[in-house]
C-alpha cells in the first residue's frame, strides 16, 4: 500500500478528495499529508446548495490532526472556492474540520475527551498542544453546546452557593435536579442573581417549574417568589443547609466552652472540632471511645450536639403532620437548652418551617443530583489554576452543563 493510499484510508476521506503526498520527518516526530480534490469534481453552492462551477482555491491551511504513532500529523490543503450566479464567491469547507478551526474535527473530540478525564494542563501534556490551545478548544466545546441546548426551564431546581476562590466571593449556580446538570452559573448570590435566570423564560415556561430546593437565604426566596407563581409552595428549604445551620451553632458553642475549660487549665475540648461538625456515622472507628467519654462529661458542647442530631430525624417521617409535630418537640428542647446559638438557629429554622415541611410534598434536596455535587468540587478544585470567574463558569459548564460538546458539520453553528 502507498503512504498516499494509507493515509486516504486512516483519514477515512471519500471522494472527490484524496490524498496527494505524504512527508514524513522522524527527527521533528511530523507527519504532513496533502489532500486535494478530483479535477472533474462537481460542487455545490454552499449557500443554496445548487451546482456551482470552480472559481478558484484559497491559500493552503494546515489543521492539526490525531498524532499518527507518535508524530504530529497535519492536513493540508487549498479549500476550493465556488461561483454561484446567486451568491457569488463562496468557500467550500473542507469535511474534515468546522470553518477556522486549525483542527480537524477528530483531533478536537480527542481533546475534549481529554480535557473531560484531567485538568487544561494535564490535557496540554497528553495532547502536546499549549494552554491556550486546550482552553480554547474547551471554551468553543461549550459554546457549541451552548448554541445546540434548548432553552427551557427544568421542572424541579436547585438553586445553590458555591464560593469561589478565597474572600467570600460565590457564584450562584442553577441545577436541574432531574437531570443532574448545572443550567446557569451566575456571579454572586444576590436577588438579582437569580433573577437573570429566571428572567430568560415567559410566565408560561416558569409556571412549568414544581419545586425550587434552596437554603433559607432571602434574596433566592425573594426571586423566586417574584418569578414563580406559587413559589410558596414550592419552595423547599434544603435539609443539609439547615442542619448546617445548626451544626454551626454547634460549633460557636463549643468555642466559647472551649475557651472556658481552656482558662481553668481543662483541655478536654481541644482537637474535637471536626467529631461535633460530622454526623453520628461519620466519626471515624478510631477516635469513637474518645468522642465517647467526652460527651458522657456534660458539656454544653455535647447538649448542642445532642440536639443537632435529633433534628436529622425530621426528614425520615412519612407524614407530613407527624414532622411538624416531632419539629415542635424538638423546638421546644432547643429553645430551652439555654445555649444562646442554639435558640437563634431554632427560631431561624421556625421563622421558615413551611417550607421546610414542604419537603414532604416535593423530597428534593440539594444534594439529590448526588454525582453533581462531587463533580462541581473536583472543578473548584482544578479551579485553582483558572485566572478568572469566567474561566471557572466555563469549566462548570463544560464538565457539569450535560452539553453536546462535540464538533460536528452544521453550516449554522458558530466555529
Ligand atoms: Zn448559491
Amino acid at each position: 500500500m502507498k503512504d498516499t493510499e494509507l493515509y486516504a484510508a486512516l483519514l477515512h476521506l471519500r471522494h472527490p478528495w484524496r490524498v496527494t503526498k505524504v512527508k514524513v520527518d522522524i527527527a521533528a516526530k511530523r507527519i504532513d499529508v496533502w489532500i486535494e480534490h478530483a479535477p472533474d469534481t462537481k460542487w455545490l453552492c454552499p449557500e443554496c446548495h445548487k451546482q456551482a462551477p470552480l472559481y478558484d482555491h484559497s491559500e493552503e491551511r494546515e489543521w492539526r490532526h490525531l498524532d499518527t504513532c507518535d508524530c504530529q500529523t497535519f492536513v493540508h490543503t487549498r479549500p476550493p472556492r465556488v461561483n454561484c450566479k446567486d451568491h457569488g464567491v463562496k468557500q467550500i469547507g473542507p469535511t474534515w474540520a468546522n470553518p477556522g478551526s486549525h483542527y480537524t474535527m477528530k483531533f478536537e473530540s480527542h481533546v475534549i475527551d481529554t480535557l473531560k478525564e484531567c485538568d487544561v494542563t494535564g490535557t496540554t501534556r497528553l495532547t502536546g498542544t499549549s494552554w491556550d490551545e486546550a482552553w480554547g478548544i474547551m471554551e468553543k466545546a461549550v459554546k457549541r453546546g451552548q448554541f445546540r441546548k434548548e432553552l427551557r426551564i427544568p421542572q424541579r431546581l436547585s438553586i445553590d452557593e458555591k464560593a469561589f476562590a478565597k474572600r467570600h466571593r460565590y457564584e450562584t449556580l442553577v441545577c436541574d435536579l432531574d437531570r443532574g446538570t448545572v443550567e446557569y452559573v451566575v456571579d454572586d448570590r444576590e436577588q438579582a442573581s437569580l433573577e437573570k435566570y429566571y428572567s430568560q423564560f415567559t410566565p408560561e415556561e416558569r409556571a412549568g417549574v414544581k419545586a425550587v430546593a434552596m437554603d433559607m437565604w432571602d434574596p433566592y426566596i425573594a426571586a423566586t417568589k417574584v418569578f414563580i407563581k406559587e413559589a410558596a409552595d414550592k419552595i423547599v428549604f434544603d435539609k443539609f443547609h439547615i442542619v448546617r445551620c445548626v451544626t454551626e451553632a454547634v460549633d460557636k458553642v463549643r468555642r466559647a466552652e472551649a475557651k472556658q475549660l481552656a482558662n481553668r487549665g481543662d483541655e478536654s475540648l481541644k482537637g474535637t472540632r471536626h467529631l461535633w461538625l460530622a454526623n453520628e456515622n461519620n466519626v471515624p472507628e478510631w477516635r469513637k471511645p474518645e468522642f465517647d467519654a467526652i460527651r458522657k462529661m456534660n458539656l454544653k458542647t455535647g447538649r448542642a450536639w445532642a440536639i443537632k442530631e435529633a433534628l436529622r430525624k425530621l426528614w425520615g417521617y412519612s407524614y407530613p403532620a407527624r414532622a411538624e409535630a416531632f419539629f415542635s418537640r424538638w423546638y421546644f428542647w432547643a429553645t430551652h437548652s439555654r445555649l444562646k446559638p442554639i435558640i437563634a438557629a431554632a427560631r431561624t429554622i421556625k421563622r421558615h418551617l413551611p417550607n421546610v415541611l414542604t419537603y414532604f410534598k416535593h423530597r428534593i434536596t440539594n444534594a439529590l443530583a448526588e454525582g453533581l455535587n462531587s463533580k462541581i468540587q473536583m472543578v473548584k478544585e482544578m479551579a485553582c489554576g483558572f485566572r478568572n470567574r469566567e474561566h471557572y463558569k466555563t469549566a462548570i459548564y463544560f464538565h457539569c452543563g450535560g452539553l453536546d460538546l462535540y464538533p460536528r458539520r452544521e453550516q449554522s453553528e458558530p466555529c
